[in-house]
């Protein structure tokens, strides 16, 4: 089966330089989390233009686009949606980092953010090549539908950088029969370009990227002057005693055989020398690789702010506020065994093709919630975007950990080709694998 996917591809593939300027057009206009109505207005556009068969769906969880095209050979009238469906998703939203590439279509744009801030914005990670490949990927599979039965679902999914997005989409009722009615997938496929060698992907079985969850906490004392400590209840003290502590939550109770981050990103109290503030204020980070530690390890950091905060006599209890929740991306081992199968008969295997054991991300995703919302078993796949020539200079000068430019940076640069042939190739090879043969 997967030769004839893999010449299905070979055959229906649209000629990609459209692509390369629909990619490059998307890069020089990137938007801002929850805020992507240009690019949402532009997939819908495009997708029109394949074809009016896309039945899409706008606005699903703020500016989410859901386009369905199933076969026109099996749709039973008592079955809207033939069988097998298959969710792609690929992620929108770009970052509020100053593009320093000095590419011929940087971005050189500015948007206001969710706190009223004017900020520049740039697709640093790379989510603008996610949209052009699964828009390839669905003329791809659009021009090839008299070969396929049953019934692919494109989600465009807004906020991934917030981790809020695909749960948005969820809890608008995307697949809720009174509310937006996309039908429930039997499974779910995501990828993601990375710093790795252009032309390279890899598939992982099992856990591929860690729960994130972010908070702010602050720690309430009574201010005053600096030169009466007995008048004060310190905040600066507290947060330091309350970060010190934090510490001890990896180094001796979590499992040494297990892994888990536990982060004070900021701490904030005051800027005078001879003034204490009221609060002191943590931003907490927190990364875990199972349920059972992130419960853990939570109830751990309530339970060690509280008690610190009580031992200062602080005037109140401590203050919580989560402000980034990811969950677990744990790839289904059944599917993601096919997908394995599928890739390796399509793109040449080794070093600089297709791995089944390509490195776990260093970030975490929120993709997996579209199908665990609804019991649909999900795998997501990466795929290399450093430039041939740029990775093969720093290999060879082994400077590829300090040299690469990596997701998030203003440097971050995927060279167009072969990046976007590999990633419209591993959304329509993906889905082809469940749509071909099965009826
Ligand atoms: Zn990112
Ligand atoms: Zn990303």
């Amino acid at each position: 089966m997967s030769s004839t996917v893999s010449s299905l591809v070979q055959k229906h593939r649209p000629d990609l330089s459209r692509y390369e300027e629909i990619y490059k057009h998307l890069h020089a206009n990137p938007e801002l989390s929850n805020q992507e109505h240009a690019t949402a207005s532009f997939i819908v556009d495009h997708l029109t233009k394949i074809s009016k068969d896309f039945s899409i769906t706008e606005k699903v969880g703020g500016t989410g686009v859901v386009a369905i095209l199933h076969s026109s050979r099996n749709g039973a009238s008592s079955d809207k949606y033939p069988k097998p469906i298959i969710l792609l998703r690929a992620d929108m939203d770009a970052l509020p980092v100053l593009e320093r590439t000095g590419l011929p279509y940087a971005s050189t744009k500015r948007m206001t953010d969710a706190d009223g801030v004017e900020k520049p914005v740039m697709h640093a990670c790379g989510h603008d090549m996610h949209i052009t490949a699964l828009l390839a990927a669905a003329e791809t599979l659009c021009t090839a539908r008299s070969s396929w039965n049953g019934t692919v679902i494109f989600a465009f999914q807004p906020a991934e950088e917030r981790g809020t997005g695909a749960q948005a989409m969820v809890d608008d009722g995307m697949y809720s029969p009174e509310r937006h009615n996309i039908p429930i997938p039997d499974l779910c496929l995501g990828g993601h370009v990375m710093p790795f060698r252009a032309g390279t992907i890899g598939t992982r079985r099992g856990l591929v990227a860690t729960s994130a969850d972010s908070m702010r906490i602050t720690l309430h004392g009574r201010g005053g002057h600096a030169s009466m400590p007995d008048r004060l209840i310190d905040p600066i003290v507290m947060a330091a005693s309350t970060v010190m502590k934090l510490q001890t939550i990896v180094s001796r109770e979590v499992d040494p055989w297990d892994t888990a981050v536990v982060t004070v990103a900021s701490i904030q109290a005051g800027d005078a020398e001879n003034v204490v503030v009221d609060d002191g204020r943590l931003a907490v980070d927190v990364r875990t690789t199972s349920p059972e530690t992130r419960r853990k390890v939570q109830a751990s950091i309530e339970r060690i702010v509280k008690a610190e905060s009580a031992a200062s006599n602080a005037v109140a209890e401590p203050t919580f506020q989560t402000t980034r929740s990811f969950p677990l991306t744990i790839n289904d081992e059944t599917i993601t065994a096919r997908l394995e199968s599928a890739f390796s008969s399509h793109f040449p295997s080794g070093a600089q093709g297709y791995t089944p054991s390509i490195p776990k991300l260093g970030g975490s995703e929120d993709f997996s919630i579209l199908g665990s919302a609804v019991g649909a078993p999900t795998s997501f796949f990466m795929y290399g975007g450093t430039p041939r020539e740029v990775w093969d200079k720093c290999e060879a000068e082994g400077t590829l950990n300090e040299a690469v430019p990596i997701n998030h940076s203003g440097l971050f640069w995927p060279e167009v080709q072969p990046t976007l042939g590999t990633a419209c190739d591993a959304y329509a090879v993906g889905a082809l694998e469940w749509l071909v043969g099965e009826s």
